[in-house]
């Protein structure tokens, strides 16, 4: 059995969010043993617990009441909302603090060489993402129709591998796309990283471990301001 006495916090293991969410949390004080590969790295001066797992896990982790708090991209959060949303499944959680890091835009993009004259130009066109709700969630609002072509990793070639005719994928700088002959058309979603807690009460003792981290962490980020 695990043990529902220590605060379990999920932080991605391997990626763009794991150094910044590891960083916060040591500015907050807390002595991080992490061996290697382990799934779970415990604090050794708190009653807390690290969850190392993919980002994509991390929402859910929350909405299922098995972790206490998260660190995730609002991204990745809103498509596992919107997704639960439509399977008619429960998807509470609380949304914390926003997060100085994990800044990104979810954008639509198309070959440089594409005639682009805004969203309708892609009406029943084949879009690749890894977003499938966040993009049906655009082109609803507008009424237009499009097929979705659904890769989890290398969107950005799609077009050139005649998979699909544009793409909906996360852009920082622009030169992934670039790189890619790719320009990018409208931004759909933007995001950054964002503390959140699962709904439901927690114990007194829980409860209070997670008041003093969220006033270190109030502390933490007013201090980089
Ligand atoms: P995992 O193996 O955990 O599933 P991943 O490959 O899905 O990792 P990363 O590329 O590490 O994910 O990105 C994690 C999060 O970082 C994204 O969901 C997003 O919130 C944020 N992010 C910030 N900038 C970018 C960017 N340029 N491209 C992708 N993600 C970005
Ligand atoms: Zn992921």
């Amino acid at each position: 059995m695990t043990d529902n006495t220590r605060l379990r916090i999920a932080i991605q293991k391997k990626g763009r969010l794991s150094d910044e969410s590891k960083k916060l949390l040591k500015a907050c004080g807390l002595k991080i043993n992490m061996k290697g590969e382990s799934l779970i790295a415990h604090v050794e001066n708190a009653p807390i617990d690290l969850l190392r797992v993919r980002d994509d896990d991390i929402p859910g982790l929350i909405m299922d009441g098995v972790c206490d708090l998260g660190v995730v991209g609002e991204n990745v959060l809103e498509e596992e909302l919107l997704t639960r949303q439509r399977a008619g499944e429960a998807a509470d959680y609380v949304p914390l603090q926003k997060l100085d890091f994990g800044g990104c835009r979810l954008s639509l993009a198309v070959d440089k060489d594409f005639d682009y004259q805004g969203p309708q130009s892609l009406a029943g066109k084949r879009i690749a993402t890894t977003y499938p709700e966040l993009l049906r969630r655009f082109f609803d609002e507008k009424g237009i129709e499009f097929d979705a072509c659904l890769l989890s990793g290398s969107v950005e070639v799609a077009p050139r591998a005649g998979l699909a005719d544009a793409i909906c994928d996360l852009v920082s700088t622009g030169a992934t796309l670039e790189a890619n002959g790719l320009v990018e058309t409208d931004v759909i979603y933007r995001s950054q990283a964002r503390l959140i807690r699962r709904s439901g009460d927690f114990n007194a003792e829980k409860q209070a471990l997670l008041d003093k981290l969220l006033t270190r962490m109030q502390g933490v980020m007013q201090a980089k301001e």
